[in-house]
C-alpha cells in the first residue's frame, strides 16, 4: 500500500477507521515508512498537547510588543493586505512540561516550543550552538495538509529590536534552520500565501 492520506492516518490514530482499512494501514506503518511514522508522531504529540493545553492568554508585554509591530511595520504585499497579519500563540514549551517533551523523543533539542496561528503550527527547537550562541531549527505545518505545498519555500525573517538579523526559506517539508544566534529575544516573521505570521519573543538563552 502507498502512504495513506493524512486524514486517514488521523482516523487510524484516533481508532475511527474500519477494520480492513485499519489493518492495511497498520501493515504499512509496520513496514517502517519514515514519512508516516513522523506524521503519526507529530499528530500524537499535537493531540497530547491539545489534551493538556492550559496555556493562559498572552501576558500583557507580548500584546504590547505585538501592537508595536503593527505600528512600526507597514504591511507588505497584496497577500498580506488581503489576509492580514497574525501573532502566533504559544501552546507548548518543553521547559514547562519536561515529561511530555521527553515523550516526544526529540533528544537533540534543548528546548522545544510549539506555536499556533490560524491553521498553521510552528514547531521550534532551540539547541546550544557548536561553538557559541544557539541554533534555531523548526518546521511549519498547515493543519490537515500532508503534502507540505503551502509550507515549502516560505520567506522567514528573524528580527531583533526591529532590525532584521537573518532570513531564510523553508525547505520542501516546511523545515528551516538558523544558526549561531546571540542570546536574546527574537521575533520570527513568516510569510505564507495566506497570511503573515509573527512569533513574538522567541527566547534564545
Ligand atoms: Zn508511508
Amino acid at each position: 500500500m502507498n502512504c495513506p492520506s493524512f486524514e486517514n492516518l488521523i482516523s487510524y490514530v484516533d481508532g475511527e477507521m474500519a477494520a480492513a482499512a485499519s489493518q492495511a494501514l497498520a501493515t504499512h506503518l509496520a513496514s517502517g515508512c519514515a514519512t508516516c511514522a513522523s506524521s503519526r508522531a507529530w499528530y500524537e504529540s499535537v493531540k497530547a498537547i491539545a489534551a493538556s493545553d492550559d496555556t493562559k492568554d498572552a501576558p500583557r508585554w507580548v500584546l504590547h510588543r505585538a501592537l508595536k509591530l503593527f505600528e512600526t511595520q507597514p504591511l507588505r504585499g497584496s497577500a498580506v493586505e488581503r489576509f492580514g497579519h497574525l501573532i502566533a500563540s504559544l501552546v507548548f514549551d518543553s521547559l514547562r512540561r519536561p515529561a511530555l517533551a521527553g515523550a516526544r523523543a526529540l533528544a537533540a533539542a534543548d528546548r522545544q516550543l510549539l506555536y499556533r496561528a490560524d491553521n498553521y503550527s510552528i514547531d521550534l527547537q532551540l539547541a546550544a550552538g557548536k561553538e557559541r550562541g544557539a541554533e534555531l531549527t523548526g518546521q511549519i505545518l498547515r493543519e490537515g495538509e500532508f503534502q507540505f505545498e503551502s509550507v515549502s519555500g516560505l520567506e522567514l525573517k528573524l528580527v531583533c529590536e526591529g532590525r532584521k538579523i537573518l532570513s531564510t526559506k523553508t525547505n520542501k517539508f516546511g523545515e528551516f534552520s538558523l544558526a549561531t544566534l546571540e542570546c536574546g529575544e527574537y521575533d520570527l516573521q513568516i510569510e505564507t500565501d495566506e497570511i503573515s505570521i509573527t512569533v513574538v519573543g522567541v527566547p534564545v538563552a
